[in-house]
């Protein structure tokens, strides 16, 4: 039973009050089928707004089952429409991009049945309007009947207790038009059936029941039915739409503009693409730059000399950014070594090189202790004898393991030293070695020369109590050479070795590298030489009788007893790992001498790789920053993409909006719908991108391979940043689309049914 009091509406516009009901009352049987009757512009599609719950009423009351709606809330009205009405519309109002029992179904799909039984009840009245064979059509493909046959099955799907239908033959022919009331008559029984005309002759023949209408009140009644007191018995269904039917229907919309949506897509994606591309590189170059510490760097060894550097960034920085100072009118000498980077001083004491001599054999593979190669004394004989510069032989200690040695370089004539008269010539990758080791060693230098010229080259280093002479309080170097020559550590080129790799440099460099043992043995005689045993007590050098000045770098009496091969300690000690773990126990070992001990005592070594690689590691992290920063700026121009393309999309389905709001749907359905058509289009904008970009990569690492020495793989896109990435399309598209489906939710259902489509 339903009941219309007083109802009057009123649309307001910005000229006038518009009225398009006057004051009517009406009350309409459980079943009865009524027509209505009257000129356009009556009110008559208004009238059947308002009871169907489409729109509202400006005043009076619709009484359902004895239930008043003035209190009604949107969910209240939205249950209403789904639970009570079925709506048929002289348009059809069909959504045409899901199928013909995709749209019947929705109704039950609002009111959650569940799928298979929404199915058969589906299938079933559309059995029951002769449409059994076209159910998986498009409406696009059917008839104007047979799409009013459609519209009246999802109309009664749900067996509402009223139809209502407006004007439904209104674009039909009127054999159709016969038809068609003819079922809903059959389909219809036992319903409250309420239809617009403006045929009289139908409205004759099919009702029981004529209302006339004009100027927005009732003119005439056939049959006025007298109010009765019902007991409120009216207790709808709530409706809810589910985020994967919002997805069904907006997949199907995009399907339906396939070309238009993979366009969308592509142009989103292309910020993706870009935050992919900087990503892919910057990780793909990390791990490159790890590889390359763990692999080749592991060969550079843990250095402990008399300075440790601080190579870390803000080291590099804070030398860089240094506060400008006012200074007289002066020039001031600097040590530039000591200046550019930060330095902190090492005392190497006999206890440290204990605590080195106790080390585990399983946390290193070889350690090599230098010593000034300014202390040898080293001479040559060629038409006389000369001195031979240890520096420009580049004079080095072979770590104590050949084996070690052998891995990163190879043997390539002549044997391995073994005792401290033995030395080695090193050359690099391409064969090549200093020509000032040629020239200080009597070796003519050509073109090319033999191995076999350069084996068995011999030369001395000579005792210091036989280098040099004290001549007054000074000592210098003795003129006559010849005896020094003769009874000096007669040392011999025994071998030539080749590095592997570049890498491998950064173990021996250049030049002539020399047994350990040497160190010993010339360390022996010369702590107790003469020049030694002098320099030890006086706070001046012995060679030149001038002062130590503390201003100078190194120019200390302990440097110039290292110089002088009158100290047991070493200057430098280098240790080697044989791969990235076992330098970290070694670490972990040099870093617990230090525990308990006060900062000046302690011992802090540097692992050149690892600030190498830190250094890399923050160069790649503040380019990735900027780039991704460029990046972003066209993530952003394709939100504001989506958010138009998904508001020009809401114009588009204004009708479907409509529909569906009669249907019963709520605004939240309707945000669903469009969040899910940006769902998927941010979704499918993501997978696009890392696709795409995964193609990119491909010509991208070929072209970076080539440029970067030795590395490949240097674009990779990690599939974490992949997962995030497309998350990132997700969220931006759908906060993009936010704007637009509110926008979508708000609309008027009975505006937006009017729209023409
Ligand atoms: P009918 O269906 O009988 O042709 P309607 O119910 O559609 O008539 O309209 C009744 C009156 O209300 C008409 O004068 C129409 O112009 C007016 N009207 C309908 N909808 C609106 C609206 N949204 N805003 C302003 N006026 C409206
Ligand atoms: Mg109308």
């Amino acid at each position: 039973m339903l009941e219309l009091k007083n109802i009057k509406k009123f649309y307001e516009t910005a000229s006038f009050k518009q009225m398009a009901l006057n004051g009517v009352s009406l009350t309409f049987e459980q079943e009865e089928m009524v027509a209505i009757l009257g000129p356009s512009g009556c009110g008559k599609t208004t009238l059947l707004n308002i009871i169907g719950g489409l729109d509202r009423y400006t005043s009076g009351d619709l009484i359902i089952n004895g239930k008043s709606t003035k209190d009604f809330r949107d969910a209240d009205w939205d249950s209403y429409r789904n639970n009570s009405i079925g709506f048929v519309f002289q348009s059809y109002n069909l959504i045409n991009h899901i199928s013909v029992i995709d749209n019947v179904e929705m109704a039950l799909t609002l009111s959650g049945v569940n799928p298979k039984e929404k199915h058969e009840a589906a299938r079933d009245v559309l059995k029951q309007v002769g449409l059994e064979d076209h159910i998986h059509k498009k409406p696009t493909e059917l008839s104007g009947g047979q799409k009013q046959r459609v519209a009246i099955a999802r109309a009664i799907v749900n067996n509402p207790d009223i139809i209502l239908l407006d004007e439904p033959t209104g674009a039909l022919d009127s054999k159709t038009s016969v038809q068609i009331l003819d079922l809903v008559k059959a389909v219809a029984k036992n319903k409250l059936i309420i239809m617009v005309t403006h045929n009289p002759q139908l409205a004759a023949q099919y009702s029981n029941r004529v209302i006339e209408l004009k100027d927005g009140m009732i003119i005439s009644d056939s049959k006025s039915t007298q109010p009765k007191d019902d007991q409120a018995t009216y207790q709808p269904k709530k409706t809810a739409m589910n985020f994967f039917t919002a997805l069904k229907l907006s997949f199907n919309n995009l399907k339906t503009k396939l070309v238009r949506s993979l366009i969308t897509a592509f142009a989103a994606s292309i910020g993706i693409i870009g935050v992919a591309l900087v990503l892919s590189i910057s990780n793909g170059f990390g791990n490159q730059v790890n590889k390359l510490q763990q692999e080749s760097l592991s060969g550079m060894p843990i250095t402990i000399g008399q300075y440790s550097y601080n190579l870390s960034r803000e080291a590099l920085q804070s030398s860089f950014n240094q506060e400008p100072v006012e200074v007289g009118d002066v020039v001031i000498p600097y040590d530039f070594d000591g200046s550019r980077i930060p330095v902190r001083e090492n005392t190497i004491t006999t206890a440290y090189l204990d605590y080195l001599q106790a080390m585990d054999e399983t946390i290193y593979e070889t350690i090599s202790y230098s010593y000034e190669s300014g202390m040898f004394n080293l001479l040559h004989q060629g038409l006389g004898i000369t001195p031979v510069s240890a520096r420009k032989i580049n004079f080095s200690v072979l770590p104590d393991n050949n084996d070690y040695i052998l891995s990163q370089f190879s043997l390539v004539d002549g044997v391995m030293p073994v005792d401290y008269n033995q030395v080695v010539m090193v050359m690099d990758e391409n064969h090549r070695v200093s020509q000032d080791v040629f020239v200080e060693l009597g070796i003519t230098v050509a073109e090319e020369i033999n191995y076999n010229t350069i084996i068995g080259t011999r030369f001395v280093a000579a005792k210091n109590n036989d280098y040099y002479e004290k001549v007054g309080s000074i000592y210098s170097v003795q003129t006559d050479l010849s005896t020094a020559y003769q009874n000096g550590f007669e040392l011999e080129i025994v071998g030539i070795i080749k590095a592997q790799t570049d890498v491998a440099g950064l173990l021996l460099d250049g030049g002539i590298a020399y047994h350990p043992n040497l160190n010993t043995v010339f360390l022996t005689d010369s702590l107790v030489s003469d020049i030694v045993l002098e320099q030890k007590d006086v706070n001046y050098d012995v060679k030149t009788g001038v002062a130590f000045n503390p201003l100078i770098p190194n120019n200390t009496l302990d440097n110039a007893m290292k110089q002088l091969g009158g100290s047991l300690i070493p200057s430098e000690i280098n240790i080697y790992a044989a791969d990235f773990d076992q330098k970290e126990n070694l670490k972990n070992y040099l870093d617990q001498y230090n525990v308990d001990l006060e900062e000046e005592e302690k011992i802090v070594y540097n692992d050149l790789a690892e600030e190498f690689t830190n250094i890399m590691a923050s160069l790649i992290d503040g380019i990735s920053i900027v780039l991704i920063a460029f990046a972003a700026i066209s993530l952003v121009v394709s939100s504001i993409m989506i958010g138009i393309i998904t508001y020009v999309s809401v114009l588009e389905r204004t009708k479907e909006i409509g529909v569906l709001r009669s249907l019963g749907a709520r605004k939240k359905d309707i945000t669903r719908v469009f969040n899910a058509e940006t769902f998927i289009i941010g979704l499918a904008a993501g997978m696009v991108g890392i696709i795409l970009t995964g193609i990119l990569n491909i010509p991208l690492d070929a072209i970076l391979t080539k440029y970067a020495n030795g590395m490949t793989n240097i674009a990779v896109l990690s599939p974490v940043h992949a997962l995030l990435l497309i998350l990132v399309s997700i969220v931006l598209t759908l906060i993009s689309g936010l704007v637009p489906a509110r926008i979508a939710a708000n609309k008027d259902p009975v505006n937006a049914l009017r729209v023409e489509s």
